[in-house]
């Protein structure tokens, strides 16, 4: 009886199964686990956690590591990805303005137009105009109220500066919408046409994020209509918001210098690439060329800047010099982040461009062999580097009730998306593309302005509900649950993300719609983008219909979403395609470890 140890160390986990081998050759798995990798893929510091997994895995059977007969370690695929993001647009308002604003709680509702103007000149002014006036926090609420009563006939809208508008509106004789917590109000242009728009409660407005509903506001002509684009944008989903239209209009996007990329093939072939052209551009050029053998930036670039950190951090990390660093695969997406805007009067943000990437660099081979040799002293045990880590992900996802082969195996991790093809011939091709998992968690952190990678990894994998009492939250579907217990009163009127363990409140104004909107376009943009990209370059004839099933396997692959998605792209090419259920026991986990135990078996006949 002999007792083996497969051990797949990964960017994120390393995962472990044990299984048992008889006299006759026969194997029976016997345990599994996985405990997240200590230090960088392919380092003596992942000792420490294999040797953790192992510990957990055999104490499950009552044995301990001196039980083992043989170690086996995957040939770990020899890529490293880095994630990076450069905004390559910057809003700035200058003297003169058109700003948008969402407080908390403002006051009143609807649509208000009129001319700004000061509370204590709106006495001097004649009955033939319309007016917006502009509160001071040096006026009190109850000053405020008093002095609009008694002009109310030419007040259409307030702007005031301090938290005070719902209190202002309880004291009024006719409702006019009132936009509060307008920080800077002196920098406000007096006399100036401007519109106040707030949305009743729980409805978001109309006309100001509606680029066409700010033109027919103020008359703009297509020119002018394009410039307010982005603030209308930025506007969407708001539920109070005001605009101001100047002479000048100042509102400016600055494009920042992006710069381009160079990509170089193995036939030197270089192309050139503007990173104002957009994702989509890039990737087609990307996918165009064959076999990259270097990706750089252009010097001097924001571009430039960001590969060449990339490519320091890389170097630094697989102890080797820069120059010896080569990006083998580039993903390219657009995105929006939003960021604080220039000049603005009440600390608007807005929506900007920027270009986010995932690198991946090959190295020529990691050391394993020192990482068995540490590991094969540590332990007493005899430890194999065995096999290239994409036959034993086929081998372990071939475990899948309801596969044959040839079978493609997608391989959704942390920082690299691969795949492979097994076929009945025992011949493997496989690819392993830049951007997984980590690039989603922080594109839905930048782009939803979290901040937090530790919330946006949460986001990501869990679903988003709005706490409406204590007493019932109404999760993204609609579904509404009811709880017998009062929720925490800090969650009240929150939207949360929903763990197993707990509701996580997001402290910030996004709306439920917005964060799930986002969380699945970034999911589509990365997974779906790089499972078409893979499994082109590794079907028969570069054709997916050419490919008869796909096992989805790797800690990406448990999201609650993204096995979904790629299937439904999938069918498009009728390909059948679902989640892993390796050894009909482990869902999409352990398949390499697995399949490290099943090649023993092999060697072994
Ligand atoms: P690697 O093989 O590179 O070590 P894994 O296969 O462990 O990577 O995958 C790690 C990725 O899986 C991480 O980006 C992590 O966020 C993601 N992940 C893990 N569990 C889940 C889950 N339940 N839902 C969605 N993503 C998950
Ligand atoms: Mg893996």
């Amino acid at each position: 009886m002999k007792l083996i140890a497969g051990v797949d160390i990964g960017n994120s986990t390393t995962e472990v199964c044990i299984g048992q081998m008889d006299l006759e050759g026969h194997i029976q798995f016997c345990s599994s686990a996985s405990v997240n990798t200590t230090g960088t893929k392919g380092t003596v510091s992942n000792v420490i956690g294999i040797e953790k997994a192992l510990a957990i895995a055999l104490n499950k059977i009552d044995k301990n590591i001196s039980h083992l007969t043989e170690i086996r370690l995957n040939e770990a695929a020899p890529v490293i990805g880095d994630t990076a993001m450069e905004t390559i647009t910057e809003t700035i308002i200058t003297e003169s303005t058109m700003i948008g604003h969402n407080p908390y709680t403002p006051g009143g509702e609807g649509i208000g137009i009129g001319i700004t103007i000061p509370l204590d000149k709106i006495c001097f002014t004649n009955c033939n105009e319309q007016y917006i006036v502009l509160i001071p926090e040096t006026v009190t609420y109850e000053e405020a109220a008093r002095v609009i009563n008694q002009n109310i006939d030419k007040i259409n809208g307030a702007i005031v500066q301090a938290d005070e508008g719902v209190l202002i509106n309880n004291r009024l004789k006719k409702k006019i919408p009132i936009v509060d917590e307008v920080q800077f109000i002196e920098k406000i242009p007096v006399g100036m046409k401007a519109v106040v728009e707030v949305a009743a409660q729980g409805k978001t407005i109309k006309q100001l994020s509606n680029p066409y509903g700010i033109a027919s506001i103020f008359g703009l002509d297509a020119e002018e209509t394009k410039y307010v684009m982005h603030v209308a944008k930025s506007l969407i989903g708001n539920r109070s918001a005001v605009v101001i239209r100047t002479p000048k209009g100042e509102v400016k996007e600055r494009v920042i210098p992006a710069g381009a990329l160079f990509i170089q093939d193995t036939n030197r072939t270089i192309v050139k690439c503007n990173i104002d052209e957009g994702a989509q551009s890039i990737m087609e050029k990307i996918n165009a060329l064959g076999i990259i053998e270097d990706i750089n930036g252009e010097p001097g670039t924001n571009v430039g800047g960001m590969l060449n950190k990339m490519k320091d951090g890389l170097a630094e990390l697989t102890d080797r010099k820069m120059e010896d660093i080569k990006i083998q695969d580039l993903l390219a997406v657009d995105t929006m982040v939003p960021l604080d805007v220039k000049g603005a009067l009440a600390g608007e943000v807005s929506m900007e461009k920027a270009v986010a990437i995932a690198a991946m660099v090959k190295a020529d081979k990691l050391p394993m062999e020192k990482v068995a040799q540490t590991l094969e002293e540590k332990t007493g045990i005899k430890v194999m580097v065995a096999g290239v880590e994409a036959v034993m992900a086929s081998l372990g996802a071939l475990t899948t009730p309801g596969t044959k082969l040839p079978i493609a195996v997608l391989d959704l991790g942390g920082g690299s998306t691969d795949a492979a093809l097994l076929d009945e011939n025992g011949t493997v091709r496989s690819v392993h593309l830049a951007g997984a998992g980590q690039f989603i968690t922080m594109l839905i952190d930048s782009e939803l302005g979290l901040n937090n990678l530790s919330l946006a990894e949460e986001v990501k994998k869990n679903p988003v509900a709005k706490v409406e009492s204590l007493f019932h939250i109404r999760m993204e579907t609609g579904e509404v649950i009811f709880y017998e217990k009062p929720l925490a009163p800090k969650l009240f009127g929150k939207v949360v993300v929903i763990t197993e363990k707990e509701m996580i409140p997001i402290d910030k104004k996004i709306s439920m719609e917005k964060i799930v909107h986002v969380r699945q376009k970034v999911k589509r943009k990365v997974f779906v983008q790089n499972a078409i990209r893979a499994l082109g370059k590794i079907a028969p004839l570069e054709n997916i219909r050419n490919i008869p099933n796909v096992v989805l396997v790797g800690g990406s692959a448990l999201d609650f979403e993204i096995p979904e998605l790629i299937m439904e792209e999938l069918s498009n090419f009728n390909v059948l395609a679902g989640r892993g259920n390796i050894r009909r026991t482990e869902g999409p986990r352990n398949a390499v470890a697995t399949g490290l135990i099943m090649s023993f078996a092999e060697g072994q006949i």
